[in-house]
């Protein structure tokens, strides 16, 4: 995912409008691995500055990752506007790029890393899986919260008593 600036470097303060859409390979992010459903497209602007390049773009696309609660497929919507400026000075702490060639990658990917829910779920009210059978209550029912509930009650004690 590249801008060509060889021919726009020099015209200072004027924006240049571009679009892009590439197969991002999938990533590991805390723990978790993501998968892309779709390619990335990256559609906006970019102007030379005295020093650097500053882009600004709507990034769209659509990730795969498990459910935090069922472990299943979830689909993750991403749509997020990314606003950077890539320094060809080499400073620190911001994008960068050599001769003519800016490479957007990086930037596009750190963007959409950021935009990730802290739970993804494969829908919002998920029932997830249950804690004592693994049972995917998506699916099916079990018995174990009831069986939970009268463990918990007083009268449990009592039960073992009158049996027979
Ligand atoms: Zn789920
Ligand atoms: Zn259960």
């Amino acid at each position: 995912m590249k801008i060509d600036l060889s021919k726009t470097k020099d015209l200072l303060g004027e924006s240049f409008p571009f679009e892009c859409s590439e197969a991002f390979s999938e990533f590991e992010y805390s723990g978790m691995s993501y998968n892309f459903l779709e390619p990335v497209s990256v559609n906006g602007a970019y102007l030379p500055e005295e020093d650097g390049v500053m882009v600004t773009a709507e990034v769209k696309t659509v990730l795969s990752a498990l459910c935090a609660r069922c472990l299943n497929d979830a689909r993750v919507n991403i749509s997020l506007s990314l606003s950077e400026t890539f320094s060809g000075s080499g400073e620190d702490d911001v994008y960068e790029y050599t001769g003519d060639v800016l490479v957007l990658d990086r930037a596009v990917l750190d963007n959409i890393i950021l935009n990730i829910p802290l739970h993804v779920l494969c829908k919002e009210d998920c029932k997830g899986l249950c804690p004592h059978c693994g049972k995917d209550l998506n699916l099916e029912t079990c018995d174990c919260e009831i069986e939970t509930k009268k463990a918990n009650s007083p009268f449990a004690a009592l039960d073992g008593l009158f049996r027979d």
